[in-house]
Parts: C-alpha cells; sequence; structure tokens
C-alpha cells in the first residue's frame, strides 16, 4: 500500500508575532515546526503500512528549510520525502498551492502508483483547510475529511472505511481507493521515534524537485501569478483581559459582579435598539 502524505513547515503559532507596522507574519520571531496535524497523519500513515506493508512518502512544498520537516517525518517513520522547492512556486495561495502539490503527485504516481493521500486537517498558520480537497478535487478522487479513525483498508476490493467527526457526533463513510483523507489529531499519539530512525533521519537528505522537474506544468497557474486570493486585513488575536478575582462572600460578590455588569452595560447592547 503506497500513502502519500502532504506535510507544511509552519510557524509556532504559539510564539508568532505580527509586525504592527506592516500586518503580516514576523517568521522570524518562530521557529519552524512541522504541521502538527501532519505529523499525525505521518504517524497514521505509517501505522497502516506496518499492517498492510508498502511504502510511506511525504511531500512538501516550500523554501529549502522546510528539508527540517521532511526529516522530521523520516524520525516518524516515513519511508522517503520530496520537497518541491523554486521562486516560481512563491507566494502561492491555497488554488496555487494545491496546483503545485498536484503536479508533483501526478508525477510520483507515474513513479510508484499512490493508493491514498493523507493531509493534515489544516495548517495551523493559514488554516483554511482547503488544500487537501484541493488536491482531491484535481486528482478527481473522493476527499474524505476530518478523519479520526481508518476502520478498514480492503486493498484486493479497493475500499476503504473510515469515521470522520461531524458537528454533532461522527458519521463511518466507506469509499473507493485512492482516496484523499485529512486527518483530526484525535486519530493516534505520535509515538517518541526509535532511535534507528532518529540516525536515518539525521542522515537523510530529500529528493528536491524544481518547476522543471514536473511534467506539462502551466506556469500561470502557479506562485503569486496564480493565486486569485486577495488578503484584505491581517490582525493579530484580541487577547482577553483576563479573569478578576472578587473577594467578599457570597452576597457581596453578587453585588459587584452586578455592578461590574451596569457598568460594562454597552457591551451587551443588541443592535436595533433591544438590550
Ligand atoms: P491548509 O489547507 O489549512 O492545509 C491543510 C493540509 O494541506 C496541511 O495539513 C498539509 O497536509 C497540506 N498542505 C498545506 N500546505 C502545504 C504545503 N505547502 N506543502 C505540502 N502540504 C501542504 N505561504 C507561504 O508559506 N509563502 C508564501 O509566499 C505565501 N504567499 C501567499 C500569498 C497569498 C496571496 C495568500 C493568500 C497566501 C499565501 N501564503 C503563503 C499562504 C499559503 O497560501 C498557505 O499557507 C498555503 O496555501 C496552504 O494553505 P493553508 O495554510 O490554509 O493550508
Amino acid at each position: 500500500m503506497n500513502i502519500l502524505v502532504c506535510i507544511k513547515q509552519v510557524p509556532d503559532t504559539k510564539i508568532i508575532k505580527v509586525n504592527p507596522k506592516t500586518n503580516t507574519l514576523d517568521r522570524s520571531s518562530a521557529p519552524a515546526i512541522l504541521n502538527p496535524y501532519d505529523a499525525h497523519a505521518v504517524e497514521e500513515a505509517v501505522r497502516l503500512k506496518e499492517i498492510h506493508g508498502g511504502k510511506v512518502t511525504v511531500l512538501s512544498m516550500g523554501p529549502p528549510q522546510a528539508k527540517e520537516a521532511i526529516k522530521k517525518c523520516v524520525e516518524i517513520g516515513a519511508d522517503e520525502g520530496y520537497l518541491i522547492s523554486d521562486r516560481r512556486f512563491a507566494g502561492a495561495d491555497t488554488l496555487a498551492t494545491s496546483y503545485a502539490l498536484f503536479k508533483a503527485i501526478e508525477k510520483l504516481m507515474k513513479l510508484e502508483g499512490i493508493d491514498l493521500v493523507l493531509c493534515g486537517k489544516h495548517a495551523i498558520d493559514g488554516d483554511t483547510g482547503q488544500v487537501g480537497p484541493g488536491i482531491a478535487r484535481r486528482m478527481v478522487i473522493p476527499p474524505l475529511t476530518n478523519v479520526i479513525k481508518v476502520e478498514e483498508v480492503d486493498l484486493t476490493g479497493q475500499k476503504i472505511v473510515v469515521r470522520r467527526k461531524i458537528e454533532d457526533g461522527y458519521e463511518q463513510i466507506q469509499s473507493t481507493l485512492p482516496c484523499l483523507l485529512t486527518i483530526e489529531k484525535e486519530i493516534n499519539e505520535v509515538a517518541y521515534s526509535p532511535l534507528p530512525n532518529m540516525l536515518r533521519a539525521a542522515r537523510y537528505s530529500p529528493i528536491v524537485w524544481t518547476v522543471d522537474d514536473l511534467d506539462d506544468v502551466d506556469i500561470k497557474q502557479l506562485g503569486l501569478k496564480g493565486s486569485p486570493t486577495i488578503v484584505g486585513k491581517m490582525w493579530p488575536p484580541e487577547k482577553s483581559d483576563g479573569a478578576e478575582m472578587i473577594a467578599g462572600n457570597a452576597k457581596e460578590q453578587t453585588k459587584e459582579v452586578l455592578n461590574i455588569l451596569l457598568e460594562k452595560r454597552e457591551l451587551f447592547e443588541v443592535k436595533g435598539g433591544g438590550k
């Protein structure tokens, strides 16, 4: 069973700062990490390979530093890693990103065949969750999103059954293979990497492809040129002012809470006249 996992190197969004002048992410303010959802996708691919045999390949689009994220996947247990990296990919929105990844997947399919494509549920920086379904649309394969469990894989019948998270519970879905899954964190625990994997990762050099290594690429669909998205505005998320402890007995505390609510009543005004 050949499984391809798309992985993205992202800034650690728990630490990153926003430049107040330009309103853009100051990527130098945070270390680059493997997108956490993608780590779970790689772990799941390795688990499926252990059961069904085959190979786990990871693919990323990004700058040369993204090799580090690929090496992290080798540590988790991936067999091979490809990075597509070229200035002509730069400035890509989700449409252009899914096109570039699709062209690389097309080439990998010719080289070794792919039964299953995995992506994270979303990337913690861009956060759109569009790239996985975008790739599936281009590959003309079913996208099964928000997967929390792979229930069954039938390679002879070319079928897969998964459990996916929905708003008020979960649903079980059967699909034909190949298909694309987007992976939720609940699917597994990313285990500590065994020493042989760590040693292999330390020595591993991912395979790097430029645009010229891909077949029949429409340059107009790549990078900034192929990106119709316009970012209208960007601002850091507002943090709450924190909690306030109110002293006194229950009666005094209730009185104080009421006073605070009355002071801040304009915050609760409903537009259109009601309160
Ligand atoms: P999601 O759709 O949330 O990601 C879901 C999953 O898709 C991930 O878990 C992963 O499995 C897969 N995936 C996503 N991205 C990649 C990838 N690159 N490689 C492999 N797998 C992937 N970002 C930059 O880093 N550099 C830029 O120059 C840049 N320019 C931009 C210009 C514009 C106009 C816009 C709108 C965005 C730009 N971005 C840039 C952000 C970029 O569009 C997104 O980060 C990227 O398209 C992925 O979208 P996302 O982060 O929402 O991923």
